[in-house]
């Protein structure tokens, strides 16, 4: 029989010889949900014994972990916007910096008065979507993905989160399959450049959809079609939010600057200082 103390020491272990970064914490995270159990209940009874089965069942979790693969793909679920979100091999996992862009969506368009058109434009797991969804219960939102196994991930969380019948999804490329203007157009597109793909962490480059990180030679391909062809789906007034890479700023900002039909256009930071968020104003 195994208890949970031996089986996370075990666990940090093999992790840790694994080389994962956060050896301690991923074994607690994943005990955690295979038990069903808090973080105060894993640390106050360590004498707990695991079944035969939890045991097995940890071992495969510990081994899946070992070779790589993020932990939110294990579990099958990654927190966004303190919502709970479906996630699998299909989609991105939802990353901490992208609930800046919904920070500043709110930021315009809280309180939000009218009925609002969003779109969110390469939705995976629906993290934007829906949580816009949520947070602007006038709103009818629009979601998108080139690939369908996404949009059904999205769909699920949009059923789970309550906001389906507020919600339209469309398979199909950028704006192409959409007829109509919006409020607001916003988008955590593809941005890592071609070159760049290549030094990105194991963990990314091996279990997360490359059609959802890479973006050409310049990281800037869909800022830049987002940007043209959005001048021609907001309305007058309406807003275009999208997140950005790293040292990418100067060249979305001309992207914009290039149309002549914005302004307004202004960055936000994420957490750790670098530029994250551009928004744009149509003008009207
Ligand atoms: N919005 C999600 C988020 O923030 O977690 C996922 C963002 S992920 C960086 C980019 C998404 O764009 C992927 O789901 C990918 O499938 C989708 N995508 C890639 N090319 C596309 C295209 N041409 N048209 C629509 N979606 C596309
Ligand atoms: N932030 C993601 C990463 O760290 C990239 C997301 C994107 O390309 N939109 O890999």
């Amino acid at each position: 029989m195994t208890d949970i103390r031996t089986a996370l020491q075990r666990a940090a272990r093999d992790l840790n010889a694994s080389g994962s970064p956060s050896p301690r914490l991923d074994a607690e995270v994943l005990l955690m949900h295979l038990l069903g159990i808090d973080r105060l209940q894993l640390l106050l009874r360590p004498e707990m014994e695991l079944t035969g089965e939890e045991d097995a069942g940890f071992s495969r979790w510990i081994e899946r972990r070992s070779l790589g693969e993020p932990v939110a793909y294990i579990l099958g679920e990654k927190e966004f916007w303190s919502l709970r979100f479906e996630v699998g091999r299909e989609v991105l996992i939802p990353r901490p910096e992208t609930e800046c862009l919904i920070e500043e969506v709110l930021r315009f368009y809280r309180p939000p008065g009218k009925d609002l058109r969003v779109v969110d434009i390469g939705t995976g797991s629906g993290a934007i979507g829906v949580v816009l969804a949520r947070e602007l219960p006038a709103a009818r939102v629009a979601a998108t993905d080139i690939s369908p196994g996404a949009l059904a991930v999205a769909r699920r969380n949009a059923s789970a989160h309550g906001v389906s019948a507020r919600m339209d999804f469309v398979q199909g490329d950028l704006f192409a399959s959409f007829s109509g203007d919006f409020d607001i157009v916003c988008s955590n597109p593809p941005y890592i450049r071609e070159e760049e793909y290549d030094l990105l962490p194991e963990g990314i480059r091996k279990f997360e959809p490359p059609e959802a990180l890479m973006a050409g030679p310049d990281g800037v391909a869909f800022h830049r079609t987002i940007i043209r062809e959005g001048a021609h789906r907001l309305r007058a007034g309406g807003r275009v939010f999208l997140e950005i890479g790293e040292g990418q700023r100067e060249a979305v900002e001309a992207l914009f600057e290039e149309t002549g039909d914005y302004d307004d256009i202004s960055f936000r930071k994420d957490y750790g200082g670098i530029d994250r968020v551009v928004s744009a104003r149509k003008q009207g």
